[in-house]
């Protein structure tokens, strides 16, 4: 018997079910949530009560650390469903690791196998009907756990909540978006905090995201913080830059290690191109877009996986990238990723739980 089979998981079923209200042509990105969720606590050095309930507010108390401290992590995760009805998630386990990451970052506990992988499965099985199956749809799941300790003071709170929520999502398609590299804010400094997913670090991109916005760019090209000089990430997504053969990925400990991005470097290389995590400077991205060695550039996140980008803004002139029929390796990515995912080819690589 596995790890994930030996624990209990209490479920308690909705009396109501939602589904039969829900528009599954019409959805807007996580505005409705499936009927369960998962919930388990940690006290005590202890991880107790694993549950799966109706979904439903929770009570918390205003002393409650995780709203005046941000001890809070996330994970997005996507579900898919193929077309015999087998129910598949992409590469759950490096979002688990991701997570735990964190947590650790963020004194805050791990949270187990059993707990993490085994419970969504649980609850996936549970809400099998919330995952849509019209192509291009999926099921995004959102595992997150924040500290509930009902006491003021800086110190790591001794309870934790761990949840999963899921709601289905209908087919994502982002046109091709405009950069603008931003050269005063800073996302993520060296020691740290840019690798976690943790929710400061959405609440701090929101303000330098709205300048961009009123400067007429659909998303900050994040850089370092001490130069402004190599670039980081964009947005919620990973950057990925096509230079000569090359497929170029920033790297370091001040970005989010994304599970598509690892998914496309892989790729990468197995397909056969030169495959580097490296620093990218502002400088050499210009320079290879001007004389035509930057052939394609886009972001890579669970949400859209590929997010073309159309131009790069940078101390006021914009620079145009090719137009995106051309770029061989991004649709290339995109349809074997898609026909993957929804279980239309074999997974030779074990990518589908
Ligand atoms: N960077 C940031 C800041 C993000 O929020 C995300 C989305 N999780 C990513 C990169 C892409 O990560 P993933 O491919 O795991 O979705």
């Amino acid at each position: 018997m596995s790890a994930t089979e030996q624990l209990s998981i209490r479920v308690e079923p909705t009396q109501q079910s939602r589904l039969s209200q829900v528009d599954f042509n019409n959805l807007t990105f996580g505005q409705i949530m499936s009927d369960h969720m998962l919930v388990a606590e940690y006290n005590d050095g202890e991880w107790t009560d694993v549950s799966i309930l109706p979904y439903g507010d929770l009570t918390v108390s205003p002393s409650m650390s995780a709203l005046h401290y941000g001890q809070a992590i996330f994970e997005g995760v996507k579900g898919y469903k193929f077309a015999d009805g087998t129910v598949s998630i992409f590469r759950p386990e490096k979002n688990w690791e991701r997570f735990n990451k964190s947590a650790s970052r963020l004194q805050m506990p791990e949270v187990p196998e059993e707990i993490f992988l085994g419970g969504l499965k649980k609850l996936l099985d549970v809400d099998r009907n919330w995952v849509p199956s019209k192509e291009g749809t999926s099921l995004y799941i959102r595992p997150f756990m924040f500290a509930t300790e009902a006491a003021l003071g800086v110190h790591p709170s001794i309870s934790y909540k761990f949840i999963i929520i899921t709601c289905p999502v209908g087919a994502y398609y982002s046109k091709p978006i405009s950069l603008k590299v931003e050269t005063h804010y800073t996302r993520a400094a060296e020691g740290g905090v840019g690798f976690s997913k943790n929710a400061g670090n959405y609440a701090l991109s929101l303000y330098p995201t709205q300048l961009a916005n009123d400067a007429g760019y659909d998303q900050i090209m994040w850089t370092d913080a001490k130069e402004h000089r190599y670039i980081e990430e964009a947005g919620t997504a990973n950057l990925i830059f096509r230079i000569g053969d090359s497929i170029i990925t920033p790297h370091g400990d001040t970005i989010l290690h994304g599970v598509t991005r690892r998914t496309i470097m892989e790729l990468a290389e197995k397909w056969g191109y030169k495959a580097e995590q490296r620093k990218v400077s502002v400088q050499e991205l210009i320079e290879g877009i001007e004389n035509g060695t930057v052939s394609e550039a886009f972001a890579a996140g669970t949400a859209a996986t590929i997010t073309h980008i159309s131009s790069i803004g940078f101390e006021g002139n914009d620079y145009h990238l090719p137009p995106v029929e051309g770029r061989e390796f991004a649709n290339k990515v995109l349809s074997y990723l898609n026909a993957l995912r929804y279980g239309e080819i074999e997974d030779p690589f074990g990518w589908n739980y």
